[in-house]
């Protein structure tokens, strides 16, 4: 479909957890396919909450898709016919996804990436802000806080009901575990 003078780009869809990235991810991967375009979807192995071979939003839309432990495994998985590539929960992905979109947008290649842009703590996470850095378009998306209902842009941990703290490791046996959107007002590290 694409002629010589084709060239791609890359979207980035970020915001914290239950802001709706993934449901915007399936949506313009949904609408490319009624457009009869190719598209493939990736997601690192990490992310088996609902499904292993499934992007799933919280509110239930889905879309098939790849697991992958590697960013490279992109390449290696891409085919030839692919023209729209999604990829969800970038955040858990290693730093050469971003030289990989960078290199699928230069061929011509529709790159839509969705993830977290902070941490719980705040932070900013892992290759997402670099592909932020290269991506042509940027939406931050907000999620509803769960203290006040103002617009939400942290991810509040929450261990045993109570606030995380910094240093929290990421796996915490017999404890349980549960996030929160919440406001910059509304956001607790301990
Ligand atoms: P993300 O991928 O950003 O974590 P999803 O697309 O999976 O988000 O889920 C978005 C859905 O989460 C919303 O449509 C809504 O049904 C649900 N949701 C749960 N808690 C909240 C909240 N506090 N604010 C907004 N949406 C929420
Ligand atoms: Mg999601």
């Amino acid at each position: 479909m694409y002629g010589p003078n084709h060239h791609g780009w890359i979207e980035v869809v970020v915001g914290p957890m239950y802001s709706g990235k993934s449901e915007e991810l399936i949506r313009r991967l949904k609408r490319a396919q009624i457009a009869k375009q190719k598209i493939q979807v990736f997601k690192p192995a990490i992310d088996n909450r609902y499904s292993v071979d499934e992007v799933v939003s919280y509110n239930g839309d889905k879309i098939l898709g790849e697991c992958i432990s590697k960013a490279e495994e992109i390449l290696e998985l891409l085919k030839e016919d692919t023209e729209v590539v999604g990829i969800d929960e970038i955040q858990f992905l290693d730093d050469e996804v971003v030289h990989i979109a960078r290199s699928l947008a230069d061929r011509g290649l529709r790159v839509i990436v969705a993830g977290l842009d902070m941490d719980f703590r705040g932070e900013p996470f892992g290759p997402t802000p670099n592909i932020l850095a290269i991506a042509d378009f940027v939406d931050k998306l907000t999620a509803v806080c769960m203290k006040c209902g103002s617009p939400a842009n942290r991810t509040q941990r929450l261990i045993n009901g109570k606030p995380a703290k910094y240093n929290e490791p990421t796996i915490l046996v017999g404890a349980t575990e549960s996030y929160e959107a919440r406001c910059r007002l509304h956001h607790e590290v301990r």
